[in-house]
């Protein structure tokens, strides 16, 4: 098909098939939503669910009068059909908004500010002049208006997903025709709702488009918040929120692959809570998991970002230093232990909290392994234990 051809196709498109269409394809995704909503768990996803749900129904309800335009009086039909449209749009630039990451109220409020203009405006120009060119003017002035901020905030915000930045970008291409529609009904005087024009159907095409796109965007936005929120709490321990034995595995043979390459040092730390079974059955299980807590975060927080470092299991941690000697280690070793041994344990501050600390380090070479490295650090840790505990031992 020539490019003729297709123009000439789109400008025969009938504007009022595809208003039912957008009614219908409204509540199609209005109650797919809703089924959606009523599996999800999260609360914080289903306020957003439910939310796009009422801005497609409203989406819907506005397009029903606007496509009645004729059979029922035009009050209802030019008044409450375009303030919906306005409302909606509305509710779904705050859904933007609210998606967005770290977004500051201020734009929440000016975007309020928008809707109450667009709809006086909407409304001074059509009981002044009641025209239907500056009718679709001021609808698609407006709706430019409600929507064009928060879809650039997203397309500028380091924190959107590509995914994201992506339906923002095609929800401005829509924006921009819309102005382009508005400006060209300005100064097209006999213009109106159901004439065929190209702009004319080239926008309700794009709105059908978008309608599509934004809501399937919408689902996928959701699931693949819920897949990273998912694949993040995987990676960690439950109660810690330090990282997990699983992830450390994972990552250290990158570490160790790393190491060989380079020819650097590697070093292993075990460490280990010195009597922890008795501080449990003295000060409880609860106490003892907070200590638990406060000793993952010392261990975080000793470490430098390159490493890697996990609960290994019960009261015991791992540390992977990247390339550092045994005598680098054994200094963050004794860190840790001097740390953990002056800390005070505000519920019980007669509690002293001491751990033993099993260093193994050396060259990467093909022969050994990470789990070689890992036995050894453990055999040094039975040896701190043996010596007495509170202490940094090194094979
Ligand atoms: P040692 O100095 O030889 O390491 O003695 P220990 O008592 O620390 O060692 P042991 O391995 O005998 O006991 C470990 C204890 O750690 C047993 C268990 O009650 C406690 N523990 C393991 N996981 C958790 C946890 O998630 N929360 C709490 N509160 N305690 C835990
Ligand atoms: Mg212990
Ligand atoms: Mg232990």
């Amino acid at each position: 098909m020539d490019c003729k051809k297709l123009l000439e196709f789109i400008v025969k498109l009938d504007v009022k098939t595809m208003m039912g269409v957008l009614i219908l394809g409204n509540l199609a995704l209005a109650f797919l939503t809703l089924r959606y909503y009523l599996y999800h768990e999260s609360d914080y996803e289903k306020n957003l669910i439910q939310r796009f749900s009422i801005a497609k129904i409203l989406q819907a309800t506005a397009w029903i009068f606007l496509f009645l335009r004729g059979e029922i009086s035009d009050i209802v039909s030019v008044y409450f059909g375009n303030v919906l449209l306005f409302i909606s749009f509305y509710l779904d630039s705050l859904l933007i908004l609210t998606m967005n990451k770290k977004i500051k109220m201020i734009w929440f409020r000016l975007q309020g500010v928008l809707l109450t203009l667009s709809i006086i405006l909407f409304l001074v120009f059509e009981i002044l002049l009641g025209t239907g060119s500056i009718r679709i003017a001021m609808a698609s002035l407006g709706v430019f208006c409600i929507l064009v901020i928060p879809n650039l905030l997203n397309i500028t915000n380091s924190q959107s997903s590509s995914f994201e930045k992506f339906i923002g970008s095609i929800n401005l291409f829509f924006l921009i025709l819309l102005l382009l529609r508005a400006f060209n009904s300005l100064f097209n005087a006999d213009i109106s709702l159901f004439t065929n024009s190209f702009l004319q159907s080239a926008t309700f095409l794009l709105l059908l488009l978008l309608m599509l796109v934004n809501g399937i965007g919408f689902l996928l936005i959701m699931y693949e918040r819920s897949y990273e929120l998912l694949r993040v709490s995987s990676n960690l321990d439950p109660l810690t929120q330090i990282h997990n034995r699983r992830y450390f595995m994972n990552k250290a043979d990158a570490y160790y692959q790393r190491a060989l390459r380079g020819q650097e040092s590697l070093s292993f730390l075990f460490v280990d809570i010195d009597f922890f079974k008795k501080a449990n059955d003295i000060y409880g299980h609860l106490f003892g998991d907070e200590v638990l807590k406060i000793i993952a975060k010392v261990i975080a927080e000793s470490v430098r970002p390159v490493d890697l470092c996990c609960r290994f299991g019960g009261e015991e941690f791992l540390i992977l230093l990247h390339a550092t000697n045994n005598e680098q280690a054994v200094l963050v070793g004794n860190r840790i232990r001097e740390t953990i041994q002056n800390l005070v344990f505000e519920e019980n501050r007669e509690f002293k909290c001491t751990v033993s600390v099993g260093i193994y380090s050396g060259l990467p070479d093909s022969e050994k392994n990470i789990q070689h490295f890992i036995d050894n650090a453990d055999q040094a840790l039975y040896r701190a234990k043996e010596s007495g505990r509170n202490c940094v031992i090194s094979l």
